[in-house]
């Protein structure tokens, strides 16, 4: 099966299955959870700059509200559809339910490619998605934040739209916004952080040093950058970075603070055109498969699947992106012994530092740049300990011990709460 042909949902329901199972969930539990409670389809028209009219099909997909309002990402990206935003928001519940912060699942998403949209078709193109799914957001219901080609802009026209709406400015409806409109300090950085402390604490439990570890990242947007950068500053070597423009590998270590100024430079923020002595260009496929100490996917769902599970050569994997391994990729890595740090727990740091950012929004008093990453670190640090004593007591990966702790989280929720009516 190629990674297009294997639905997200499945998978999602998959590995909720496992947990399930092993949890001995209630049947009618079970059933709730399985499945999203609302999902809204939007059909919208969007003026071009031509003069002529297209429409779009977005999506916004609330999985689980017993925990709190719901909060997920927006994602702009030609292979959207029902089915990815499904998976994508059930992973943020247990996502929020692991790390313990007092939010539900939910995901979103537009099927376009925003590097096709000039910046006029862009800003119309959200503003007018925003204004479709309004009617389920807001700073107590839903709160949406940046996925793959979504950024701080867009949700800066997301702010002001519902803003405009309600006649005054709701800064806490949205995370991920820019800092001179109530964003958060840390939060650009916020997810490659989280990648990095979880590659630094496996480190340190298998007693690796971090100098002259070699890192692979696949990705290189706002999360693979970021980790990337943050963990060549610990003095780790990253010897392969890819993008969609495709791979480059040096093995004495590349260049990463020139990489990420280059790709600052380019209009769509790609690799592509760059060189440099010793660089080689590789294929996508061909950077996954280098021999290293980490590989990091920080890309799109289904990188790491059960064609190219026997050929990966990294000890530990850390899942900056959602969904990157599919069931059968992840039971053949573990057999062969690989670890991998579940996206669940790698990438959290995301949607920590965004609650810390609707709070500050909420009680209009903003905190200090160390204070944040301090208490994102506290946090997933905390989870990762939790994570790893249910995974050595109950003997299973790293994977079903986030799953165990975050699903009985919800379901707790949900039962203590009962069925209304
Ligand atoms: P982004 O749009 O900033 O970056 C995506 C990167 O992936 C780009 O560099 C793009 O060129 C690259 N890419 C696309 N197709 C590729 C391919 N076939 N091979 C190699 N590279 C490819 O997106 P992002 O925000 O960095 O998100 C990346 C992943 O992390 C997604 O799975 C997203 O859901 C997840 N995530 C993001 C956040 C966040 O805060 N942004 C939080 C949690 C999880």
């Amino acid at each position: 099966m190629t990674s297009h042909q294997i639905n997200p949902f499945h998978v999602a329901q998959q590995q909720f299955d496992q947990a399930a199972d092993m949890l001995r969930l209630p049947d009618d539990v079970r059933a709730i959870l399985r499945v999203p409670q609302r999902e809204l389809t939007v059909n919208f028209p969007v003026q071009m700059d031509d003069g002529s009219t297209r429409v779009f099909t977005g999506y916004r997909v609330q999985h689980n509200l017993s925990r709190g309002p719901v909060k997920g990402g927006i994602r702009y990206h030609p292979s959207v559809d029902i089915d990815e935003v499904r998976a994508l928001a059930m992973w943020m519940t247990w996502k929020c339910a692991l790390v313990n912060i007092p939010y539900g699942g939910a995901k979103g998403g537009v099927i376009v490619d925003p590097k096709q949209l000039s910046p006029g078709e862009l800003e119309r193109l959200t503003r007018r998605f925003a204004t479709e799914i309004s009617i389920l957001l807001g700073p107590e219901k839903d709160i949406p934040a940046p996925d793959v080609g979504t950024n701080a802009q867009t949700m800066a026209w997301i702010m002001d739209t519902i803003s405009m709406h309600r006649g005054y400015t709701v800064p806490a409806v949205i995370t991920g916004k820019p800092v001179n409109v109530g964003g958060s300090l840390g939060r650009v950085e916020a997810t490659g952080r989280g990648v990095m402390l979880m590659v630094r604490e496996m480190a340190r439990k298998l007693n690796w040093p971090l100098a002259g570890l070699r890192v692979v990242v696949q990705g290189f947007g706002n999360v693979g950058s970021t980790a990337a950068h943050l963990l060549h500053q610990l003095g780790c070597t990253i010897i392969g970075v890819a993008d969609a423009s495709g791979g480059y590998y040096c093995a004495h270590g590349l260049d990463i603070p020139a990489m990420r100024a280059y790709a600052d430079r380019h209009p769509f923020h790609l690799l592509e055109g760059y060189s440099a002595p010793g660089v080689e260009r590789i294929s996508g496929s061909e950077l996954l498969e280098l021999e290293c100490d980490v590989l990091i996917p920080a890309a799109l769902e289904n990188q790491l699947t059960g064609a190219n599970a026997e050929r990966i050569r990294a000890k530990l994997i850390v899942e900056g992106a959602n969904g990157p391994t599919t069931p059968e990729a992840d039971a053949i890595l573990g057999e062969r012994g690989i670890l991998i740090v579940p996206d669940i727990l790698a990438n959290a740091g995301g949607v920590i530092v965004s609650y810390f950012e609707w709070v500050q929004g909420l009680q209009e008093f903003f905190w200090d740049e160390q204070d944040i990453n301090d208490k994102l670190e506290r946090i997933i640090v905390g989870a990762f300990q939790q994570v790893t004593t249910m995974a050595e007591q109950r003997r299973v990966p790293l994977r079903l011990a986030a799953y165990l702790l975050a699903v009985q989280r919800v379901a707790d929720a949900n039962t203590t709460r009962g069925v209304y009516p």
